[in-house]
């Protein structure tokens, strides 16, 4: 149990991928602070607690909200006295051409997935500074760090900031014993990705989902229990040498020279290739 007797504070933590890195913290023998806004997730920290014999509390927090994430890191010391390992996760995504995004939309993104990994991290660092160790782990993405598609501005420019906040507080932390690591996942079945497929094509978003997957080198999206096991590593004592790093976990799906929106269409490009002049 790589995790054993640590305490971690997940953020986002009531579906999708948050509620994974929890369930895969909890079988690696981490106690829980689990954060979100909806009170079912009081729910998800009672199930593990029994599940996995740990301990695990739930926190109401609006990441956007500072003394919301202070309260959380009070709570969190108050039960367990240490935070080891913070997971800043909390995240939204909603697709707008650019010159359609408004000044709310673009703050909206801003202000949960930038100002909230922000306002967490600088309600947890003091203690870390103190213990004089500490793990974090930010949520960013492939998108904005390496790709992006019509629709994904306010995002991507989100999830690339988390890349430079990620680097700077492993930069200026790390005589603390503090390391600080980003994610850069591709597609993960998650309440978000439905949501995305949905604004995509809301007729049939089950065959937007199975394009991307047909579009991945490895077939399928990611489960949030496989971005888990990256987060644990991270946060575990395997990592102690990593620092300051975004690592992609994404089926392969950056790889691709050609630009493949379905296996028909990626044999086609490559066929074009292979035949145009250049490549004889
Ligand atoms: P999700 O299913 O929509 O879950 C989002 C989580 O964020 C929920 O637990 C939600 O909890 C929480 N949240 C949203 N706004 C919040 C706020 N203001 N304060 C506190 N919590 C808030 O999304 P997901 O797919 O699991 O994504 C999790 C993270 O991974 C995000 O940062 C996302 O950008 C990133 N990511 C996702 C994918 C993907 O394909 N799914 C790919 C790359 C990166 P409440 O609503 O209960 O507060």
């Amino acid at each position: 149990m790589k995790l054993k007797n640590k305490v971690a504070l997940i953020t986002g933590a009531s579906k999708g991928i948050g509620e994974g890195i929890a369930e895969v913290f909890a079988k690696e023998g981490a106690n829980l602070i689990l954060c979100a806004r909806s009170a079912s997730t009081k729910q998800i920290a009672d199930t593990l607690a029994e599940k996995y014999n740990i301990k695990a509390i739930y926190v109401n927090c609006d990441v956007t909200n500072k003394a919301d994430c202070e309260n959380a890191v009070e709570k969190g010391m108050e039960t367990f006295g240490q935070i080891d390992i913070l997971v800043s996760n909390a995240g939204v995504c909603k697709l707008g051409n650019f010159l359609e995004t408004d000044d709310n939309d673009r703050d909206f993104h801003f202000n949960v997935n930038i100002n909230g990994s922000w306002n967490i991290s600088q309600a947890v660092l003091p203690g870390m500074v103190k213990q004089k160790h500490g793990a974090i782990v930010i949520m960013s993405s492939v998108t904005g760090y390496m790709v992006a598609d019509p629709g994904e501005t306010a995002y991507a420019t989100s999830k690339a900031a988390l890349i430079g906040l990620t680097r700077a507080l492993a930069r200026e932390f790390a005589e603390d014993g503090i390391r600080v690591n980003a994610i850069c996942p591709g597609y993960v079945d998650t309440p978000m990705a439905q949501s995305i497929a949905v604004q995509s094509d809301a007729s049939n978003p089950e065959s937007v989902k199975a394009g991307i997957a047909g579009a991945t080198p490895l077939k399928r999206l990611a489960t949030p229990q496989e971005i888990g096991d990256l987060a644990a590593f991270l946060a575990s004592d395997e990592s102690r040498y990593i620092t300051g790093t975004q690592v992609v976990i994404d089926g392969g799906s950056t790889l691709p020279e050609t630009i493949s929106v379905g296996v028909e269409d990626e044999i086609n490009i490559l066929e074009r290739k292979w035949n145009s002049s250049c490549f004889k």
